[in-house]
């Protein structure tokens, strides 16, 4: 059966004290929680930190190259993140497609490079409030996964890790409701049915994000298709990071 992640993304926040401090405060919390899989990705410059801190959970970068080395200023590689002991990476955001204007190809060649090198990809896509009042959702969503996954085997996919996360959802406050999260979910899982098969598909874990938080998580973790979450805002607080693991074991 497909595994619940419960995933953290810090975006650009936290100095290296910080995150320290974070990890000693999570620790004690999430002792033991391990029927869901923990994870948090930090900026760069924490990796280190985190990795040492973390216990019981994984962590990942937020981005990744997917060159191994070169002229490529200012850009980390695979080779840089799996040295430091990075098991995921968030690959895809929309933060990243909208004000870098990261392609889906370019993505794809991420997510290739990254199965490459044994670091698991967190996927992300999802539609902006635009193409949902448009009613081009799963045509976004589809383009989004089918470029993203391309020429993925279905072996890499047991590796690969799926975040939607409609944008006008993320940071917003605006969380989408369980039924509009599920019925996405479920088309995603039918798309993987096509793709890769049945099989595979039962397989890999679909998170939501999008201001997922302790007060909605637990419905949204519970919907058929929804195998945890990509959480932002509220996973910068380790109280809240705990609640947040506590409604992944609760919708098991
Ligand atoms: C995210 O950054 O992936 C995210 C979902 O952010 P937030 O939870 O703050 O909406």
């Amino acid at each position: 059966m497909r595994r619940i992640i419960v995933a953290g993304n810090w975006k650009m926040n936290k100095t290296r004290k910080e995150t320290e401090d974070f990890f000693k405060a999570l620790k004690p919390l999430v002792e033991g929680k391990d029927k869901v899989e923990m994870v948090i990705g930090v900026p760069f410059t924490n990796l280190e930190t985190a990795v040492r801190e973390a216990g019981n959970v994984k962590i990942a970068a937020q981005n990744m190259n997917p060159k191994e080395s070169g002229a490529y200023t200012g850009e980390i590689s695979p080779l840089m993140l799996k040295d430091l002991g990075v098991e995921y990476v968030i690959l895809g955001h929309s933060e990243r497609r909208e004000y870098y204007k990261e392609s889906n190809e370019f993505i794809n060649e991420k997510v290739k490079s990254a199965l490459s090198h044994d670091l698991k990809p967190i996927l992300c896509f999802g539609e902006t409030l635009e193409q949902r009042e448009g009613n081009i959702t799963e045509k976004v969503v589809e383009e989004q996964i089918r470029e993203g996954l391309k020429d993925i085997t279905k072996e890499q996919m047991a590796n690969v890790v799926l975040a939607y996360e409609p944008v006008w959802a993320i940071g917003t406050g605006k969380t989408a409701t369980s039924l509009q999260a599920q019925e996405v979910h479920a088309f995603i899982r039918n798309l993987l049915t096509d793709m890769f098969g049945k099989e595979v598909a039962e397989n890999v874990t679909v998170q939501y994000g999008g201001s997922m938080k302790p007060e909605n998580a637990l419905e949204l973790m519970s919907q058929t298709d929804i195998d945890g979450g990509l959480i932002g805002g509220a996973a910068l607080d380790p109280s809240s990071f705990a609640k947040l693991v506590e409604a992944g074991i609760q919708a098991l």
